[in-house]
Parts: structure tokens; sequence; C-alpha cells
């Protein structure tokens, strides 16, 4: 299954698609984890790049239509893969189109007011990248990663002025992308409105509709 996550920052995207990787056996792709790895790395492209992540506006398309793309010619992704943002403007799903065909969209549907809480509330992993929340996901040791013992930060672009940028950034750019799937038949809708409903619940809601979509698939 060729899966694209949707939805805005804080939505769940990252959390939810690393849980359904375990589930399912194909990769996790995240955009953002390769910008910042690049980032991290000092790369030249990590030095370009560095400043659109930092403000929470999208690095061009280009950048990230080859980025993207080289990543899904490994061999890892033949059976599969899971997009967590990744395609975020028309542009982006058209190239996405004519490299890989998507089977299904998950849109998650999330009220600002729980993206904000949840966004000023993350703590990522330095090493290993995986998502806590200080609210709903706490770590067991502070600061700590529970995986690989890795230290915890705040990511730069989780500050509520960037946050509120990212929002405005995702309803102009990345929203129009749910009526581009809708009238392809590829997308489906994910509502949570509890900040509190723990990430399994949510991932059982996925997988649900994964096996539906594989059976229409396959029928
Ligand atoms: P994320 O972790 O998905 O919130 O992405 C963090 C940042 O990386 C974004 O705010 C953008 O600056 C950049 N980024 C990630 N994915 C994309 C994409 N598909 N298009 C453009 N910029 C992206």
């Amino acid at each position: 299954m060729r899966i694209v996550m949707l939805g805005p920052p804080g939505a769940g995207k990252g959390t939810y698609a690393s849980r359904l990787t375990e589930i399912l056996g194909i990769p996790h792709i995240s955009t953002g984890d390769m910008v910042r790895e690049e980032i991290k790395k000092q790369t030249p492209l990590g030095k370009r790049i560095k400043e659109y992540s930092d403000r929470g506006i999208l690095v061009p398309d280009e950048i990230i239509i080859k980025l993207l793309a080289e990543r899904l010619k490994k061999q890892d992704c033949k059976d599969g893969f899971i997009l967590d943002g990744f395609p975020r403007t028309i542009n982006q799903a058209e190239a996405l189109e004519k490299i890989a065909k998507i089977d299904l969209v998950i849109n998650l549907e999330v009220p600002d007011e729980i993206i904000i809480t949840r966004l000023s509330n993350r703590l990522i992993c330095g090493k290993c990248g995986a998502i806590y929340n200080l609210l709903t996901l706490k770590p067991k040791k502070e600061g700590i990663c529970d995986k690989c013992g890795g230290k915890l930060y705040q990511r730069k672009d989780d500050r509520p002025e960037v946050i509120r940028e990212r929002l405005k950034v995702y309803r102009k750019q990345t929203e129009p992308l749910i009526e581009y799937y809708t009238k392809r038949g590829l997308l489906r809708n994910v509502r949570c409105d509890d900040l509190m409903i723990p990430p399994e619940v949510m991932v059982k809601k996925i997988v649900e509709i994964i096996k539906q979509q594989k059976e229409i698939k396959s029928s």
C-alpha cells in the first residue's frame, strides 16, 4: 500500500505513521525528518533549507520533490510506504503522481486548539526522532528517550509564533489537497476532537480504513 498521511502540523501524522510502519511492514517516510537530518549534518543543502524550516515556511518544491524522489527509489519502498508531510502543495502532489500511484490518503482532522496545545508540549528525540508529548505521551525518564536513551528537545518550529505561521501555511498551501484527493476518490477522513485520545485508538481506526481499502483494491 502506498499511503499519504495528510493533516495540519501536530495532527499526529508522524506519531501514527511510526506505529503503522511496525504494523504494515512498510517504511515511514517523513520529509520533515529528512529536512532536519540535512540541517543536522550541515550539508550545503541543509544550510540552504534551515531558514525555511526555522520559520515554519515550506522548502521550495523543486528541492523537496528531488529529495523525496530519491528516497522512493530505494529498495525498501517497493511494496509500499507511508508518506508523512509530503505532498504539501498541489505541485508536489502532481509530481508524486508521476513517481508513484497512491492507494489511500488519510486526512487527519484536528481543531486548532488541540494542535497548538499539542505542539507546544511536543518533544523529539535528537538521536532517533521518536516523538513525545508532555501531556499525553510522557517519556519514562524526564528529557530522555525511552527507545534509545537520546536527549529530548523542543523543535525550533514548535514555538507558539512559528506554530501560528505553520498553520497559516497549511491552510493556504496544503489544505487544497483535500479537494484534490477527494476528487480522485482516495481521501478518507479521520477526526480527533480530544487531546487525550491515546495514539493506539487512532491507529486502530486508521488500520481499519487501510483494511477496507485493501479489500476494495483486491475486489
Ligand atoms: P514537518 O516535520 O513535516 O512539520 O516539517 C518541518 C519543516 O520541513 C516544514 O515546516 C518545512 O519547512 C519543511 N518541509 C517538510 N516537508 C516539506 C514539504 N513536503 N514541502 C516543503 N517543505 C517541507
